[in-house]
């Protein structure tokens, strides 16, 4: 592990010297929807982590087998290191997947180059350290602000794929449950990339509903990964 730590912050040294915004734009892939396929599925994508109840009602859900979740992570919260093993065993399941969400979820239009590799570098070093665990080429920028620059900073670092999305469960900090459910009956469609939050605990009836949703269209989640294939890029 350590030999491709050490490898991959080489690779990370080398500057920018031509920060071109079409090499930006050539380099990456903003996604927001699933490729098109014959299955009827979609993402289902939650971040950051505040709370590890939250989170752990998440894997939980994965762990039943019936949704493939991406989860994408703020390093700087605990809740991962808490759940660490049973990640660890999802991951091996294919089960769930993870992505970059930085270290402390800073807007990175607010910082400088450097800043924004640091922000990810950490993020990317907690999960291969935590569990062996290689995100790229899937990340998020925070609030999902990104710019050129940005994106040629990530691309260099071989993340590679801005993963925005196309509805939201509107969930971030304590939303009611009818509102969770109304947003859930409004996004919930084929090909759909959606966002949510493992930030405060939701109560099983809205977890519950969200699944019946999903069920009564005819619709599973699956990772990023496994709807985009292993070589995406
Ligand atoms: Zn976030």
């Amino acid at each position: 592990m350590e030999i491709t730590r050490q490898k991959f912050l080489i690779g990370a040294a080398s500057t920018l010297l031509i920060p071109a915004v079409e090499v930006a734009e050539a380099r990456s892939t903003i996604i927001t929807r699933l490729p098109a396929s014959r299955v009827k599925r979609l993402a289902w994508t939650i971040d950051d982590g505040v709370s590890a109840d939250a989170v752990g009602s998440y894997l939980d859900i994965a762990e039943r087998g019936e949704h493939h979740l991406t989860l994408f992570v703020t390093s700087v919260y605990s809740s991962w290191r808490t759940h660490s093993k049973q990640i660890s065993k999802l991951l091996a399941a294919g089960k769930i997947q993870l992505g970059n969400h930085t270290v402390n979820h800073k807007d990175l239009t607010t910082l400088n180059e450097q800043q924004i590799k640091k922000q990810l570098i950490g993020c990317h070093n907690f999960m291969l350290d935590e569990f062996g665990y290689d995100a790229r080429p899937y990340f998020r920028p925070p609030y999902g602000i990104s710019n050129a620059k940005i994106r040629l900073v990530a691309a260099d670092l071989g993340y590679t794929v801005p993963t925005m999305w196309y509805g939201s469960f509107g969930d971030n900090f304590g939303v009611p449950e009818e509102r969770i459910v109304r947003f859930a009956r409004k996004w919930i469609a084929d090909e759909r990339i959606l966002i949510d939050h493992c930030n405060r605990l939701k109560t099983q009836k809205s977890l519950n509903q969200i699944q019946a949703i999903m069920r009564s269209r005819g619709l599973h989640s699956v990772t990023l990964t496994e709807a985009f294939g292993k070589g995406f890029k």
